[in-house]
């Protein structure tokens, strides 16, 4: 991690972006998803920040990020959405987390647990209602709704499903996905005595599909300045717009002269046409900066775009600044985010990469050292 190498967090984007959020959702409460730490955000002062903003609970993928959040003095309903296996359910109970349960297998180890901790252990159901990866179907949930009935240490509280393709406006897919969780939850409902809650909507579910609120929306992308359809969906929207929150930057460490025909790094991928001076990074795809970026991707220096030139190597880049003279070593480089009136955005960077804004906000906030700002 070298000293240079810096990822900001600004806390005023993440207020803005959870107060939108909380307008667009209505009297629906914001699960805010925290998992994978926060998609690069950090995950403990994410979740410290959305509590004082007055989120309704936190979403993680396993266990031990529960566990985490528990550990830091968070006190809100922590879903435990991804991959629930036996190993956890103790993990589960004594931190108060909610386990969010696929089928009937895990039951029996959960009830045995919540007998010998002296308790009733609430849970959320997993429907798949079109997203085909995990969860019960929906002519599968009545047994399981009597199976959990059956159990005097079980409780259900609920049951979310989640939508395969709600980043797509006005998608059909979505439309009979939500027409499948509304079903369901009419059986839950009626099969139920105790009252009980749903949720369904990610950031997509939010803003492209209407009535798929319910009781919570599961909110990761939008929280951090992103839509889930990249550029189109800033595009597209009505003002106000979503805020990225993390900016990414390093400093030059040197400015070399080569003539024209110098080879750079390595495989010489990048040959120069003319004399070139050509800026040094200590940044590379061990900090997750990408070797696919190599001779594709732009970085901010003196608030204007320069070009990549070459191999991006483990712990090296290198950026052609011919025609920036004054460009020094010790110049500050934004690789993500705002420099002067222009901006690199993780969706321009993850085109770049071939992949969606949250696979480069996850790498970048994840391998380089992080500070929060504003
Ligand atoms: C990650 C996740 C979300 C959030 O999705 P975004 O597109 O980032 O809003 C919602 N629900 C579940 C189950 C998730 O795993």
């Amino acid at each position: 991690m070298h000293p240079f190498n810096r990822v900001e967090i600004s806390r005023q984007a993440l207020i803005h972006n959870f107060r939108l959020c909380q307008q667009l959702a209505g009297n629906s409460g914001i699960m805010a998803m925290v998992k994978a730490d926060a998609y690069g955000h950090g995950m403990l002062d994410c979740a410290h920040l959305f509590a004082e903003a007055g989120v309704a609970a936190f979403g993680v993928a396993d266990a031990t990020e529960g566990a985490a959040l528990r550990e830091a003095g968070i006190k809100a309903p922590v879903f435990v959405l991804a991959g629930v296996v036996p190993q956890d359910l103790g993990l589960i109970l004594d931190r108060g987390l909610t386990p969010v349960v696929p089928d009937a297998a895990l039951l029996p180890v959960l009830a045995e647990q919540a007998k010998a901790r002296g308790l009733v252990a609430g849970l959320f159901i997993k429907l798949d209602a079109g997203m085909g990866r995990q969860g019960v179907l929906p002519d599968g949930l009545a047994d399981l709704v009597r199976v959990i009935q059956d159990c005097p240490y079980l409780r259900c509280d609920g049951m979310m499903a989640h939508f395969p393709m709600s980043d797509v406006r006005d998608s059909s897919n979505s439309a009979q996905v939500l027409a499948a969780f509304r079903g369901a939850a009419d059986v839950l409902t009626r099969l139920l005595r105790s009252p009980c809650r749903f949720h369904l909507a990610n950031s997509g579910g939010l803003l492209y599909v209407a009535g798929a609120c319910f009781d919570m929306v599961r909110l990761g992308i939008s929280l951090y300045g992103y839509y889930p359809d990249g550029e189109a969906g800033r595009a597209g929207a009505a003002p106000p717009l979503l805020r990225p929150a993390m900016r990414f930057s390093t400093r030059i460490i040197q400015v070399r002269c080569v003539p024209a025909g110098t080879g750079l790094g390595y495989n010489h991928l990048f040959v120069t046409s003319r004399p070139s001076r050509i800026a040094v990074l200590p940044v590379g795809y061990a900090d997750g900066y990408l070797r696919v970026l190599s001779n594709r991707a732009e970085v901010l220096i003196h608030g204007r775009r320069v070009p990549v030139v070459g191999r991006i190597s483990m712990n090296l880049t290198l950026v052609d600044v011919t025609d920036l003279d004054a460009a020094q070593a010790g110049d500050e480089v934004v690789l993500l985010g705002c420099q002067g009136k222009e901006e690199i955005s993780a969706d321009e960077i993850a085109a770049w990469m071939e992949t969606i804004s949250y696979e480069a906000l996850c790498l970048f906030g994840k391998l380089n050292r992080r500070v929060l700002v504003d």
